[in-house]
């Protein structure tokens, strides 16, 4: 029974508890694998051509400027015609830097190798210096120009972008090179301020992976490929003109990058979500889950304990208990005697039985109606257990037989109550309508023998019994 009963409440354990994990889990990963594919698909993109776009705005600018000066008659024709008044070219440049608002503008002349500023003539470009090595590359490009972040020239502490537009005359020849420069930290300001907008990261890297721009706030290695988790996959991210990757970082977040390669600069434009919020909340989510279903678990499982302890209890109740006397029912009896017996053995007490049977029960029935002899029974079991101790187990064995079993008790004592309930029961005036009848009682005494089995101490007892019977009845044997 204990068993079963352990067996059905792990059963239904399981099943509450597995069919709550597998909805929540199932939940779940269906939204997160939704999110991230739509972060992965549509959201980052989207803010990645949004981006795109506002930086081509911001960024193209120069190269626009710079291509401007490039085409500009008046610049060419003045370094054709011998560069004759230098205030006339760092006026036209001072008027670019004001107009454009760009940190600086220049021009230097393949002729001359004078390097022209709004202030003047700064210096002659020279081969040897490294710092004019911008120069020489930029001479010799085959395409129109070259972006190229450096210190510069005439701030020689500051980090600039700049863009190199070769001017070319119209017999095709290098005339000079002429641009702008970006300040970095405006750029780096620029990023920043895209960043805080979007909640994204965001830099370019080069087509091999060097990283060219990025806010202040970066802190990472300067290369693709060092980025914890992106040592696998960089190639695919610089081979592709755009790519959506994800992977994991040093913290374990998912890391979803979108990159796309802006062809002016020739450098990929890289955003990244760090931290999928919508993961966190559906992370959450689970968590509440789970929570609560083990919370409803429980309770269905106390739920079920108690119902299932309350019904046992009641069938316990109700087949040890004689329905009609309260005395202990015949089915028990068993367990009850080889409890006393063994505790009997142990303390080395005497047990006694004895055995009682309504003398005339029948005639009592004929005349009263079997109601009534109901309310005898009743009357007559309250009756005796008044009489005995607590510890003394009344049971009733048959119809009108009542067996007695006294613990600690020999047989001298036992037939002493034995006498005593008799007396107790003849002198019972039990009342009907207006009338009283009282009853009487035959008993049979035994002791308990060492050894002896429960049937062989009842037969002795019931011989007892019969032989007071026989002797005339109302009163009590000792076998
Ligand atoms: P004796 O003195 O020889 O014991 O005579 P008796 O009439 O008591 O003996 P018998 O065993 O023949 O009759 C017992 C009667 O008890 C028979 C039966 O109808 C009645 N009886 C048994 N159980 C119940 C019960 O639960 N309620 C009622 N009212 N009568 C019962
Ligand atoms: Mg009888
Ligand atoms: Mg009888």
């Amino acid at each position: 029974m204990q068993n079963r009963k352990r067996i059905f409440t792990l059963t239904i354990s399981s099943l509450v508890l597995l069919g709550f994990m597998a909805t929540s889990l199932i939940g779940y990963f269906v939204a997160r694998d939704s999110t991230s594919e739509q972060l992965q698909k549509q959201m980052l993109p989207l803010t990645s051509d949004n981006i795109y776009s506002e930086i081509q705005r911001d960024l193209l600018q120069p190269l626009l400027i710079s291509s401007l000066m490039a085409n500009d008659t008046f610049l060419i024709n003045w370094a054709e015609s011998g560069e004759q008044d230098p205030q006339q070219l760092s006026d036209y440049l001072a008027q670019i830097q004001r107009k454009y608002n760009t940190i600086t503008a220049f021009f230097v002349s393949e002729k001359t190798r004078n390097y022209y500023h709004p202030k003047g003539i700064i210096k002659q470009v020279d081969e040897t210096d490294p710092a004019d090595s911008w120069f020489f590359k930029a001479r010799k490009i085959n395409t129109d120009y070259d972006i190229n972040i450096d210190w510069d020239t005439a701030a020689p502490n500051r980090m600039s972008i700049f863009v190199n537009y070769r001017v070319i005359n119209q017999q095709g020849e290098l005339v000079g090179v002429t641009g702008v420069g970006l300040s970095m930290e405006m750029v780096a300001q620029l990023i920043e301020n895209y960043q805080r907008r979007y909640g994204r990261e965001i830099y370019f890297v080069d087509r091999q992976g060097e990283i060219t721009l990025r806010s202040s706030l970066f802190q990472d290695d300067i290369y693709l490929q060092n980025k914890a988790g992106l040592d696998q996959l960089f190639m695919q991210i610089l081979s592709n003109p755009s790519a959506s990757v994800s992977y994991a970082a040093k913290d374990g977040n998912t890391i979803y990058l979108n990159s796309r390669l802006v062809p002016e600069f020739d450098w990929f434009l890289i955003v990244e979500q760090i931290n999928d919020p919508a993961t966190d909340r559906i992370e959450t989510a689970l968590w509440i889950n789970v929570g609560v279903s083990l919370a409803i678990s429980i309770c269905v499982l106390m739920l079920a304990h108690f119902t299932i302890r309350g019904y046992q209890r009641r069938l316990e109740l109700m087949a040890s208990k004689d329905k009609l006397t309260g005395a202990t029912s015949r089915q028990v009896f068993d367990w009850v005697f080889d409890k006393a017996q063994k505790t009997a053995l142990r303390k080395d007490w005497s047990l006694s039985m004895i055995v009682l049977d309504i003398d005339h029960f029948k005639s009592v029935n004929d005349k009263y109606g079997h109601q009534f002899g109901d309310q005898v029974l009743k009357s007559v079991s309250r009756l005796i257990k008044q009489k005995v101790r607590d510890v003394d187990v009344l049971c009733r064995w048959g119809g009108e037989e009542f067996l007695l079993l006294l613990e600690n008790c020999d047989q001298q004592h036992a037939a002493r109550v034995a006498e005593m309930i008799r007396e107790a029961v003849s002198e019972l005036q039990i009342r009907i309508k207006d009338e009283s009848i009282s009853v009487t009682i035959s008993a049979g005494v035994a002791e308990y023998q060492l050894g002896e089995s429960m049937d062989n101490l009842i037969e002795r007892c019931d011989h007892a019994m019969y032989e007071s019977k026989n002797k005339g009845r109302n009163r009590i044997t000792v076998y």
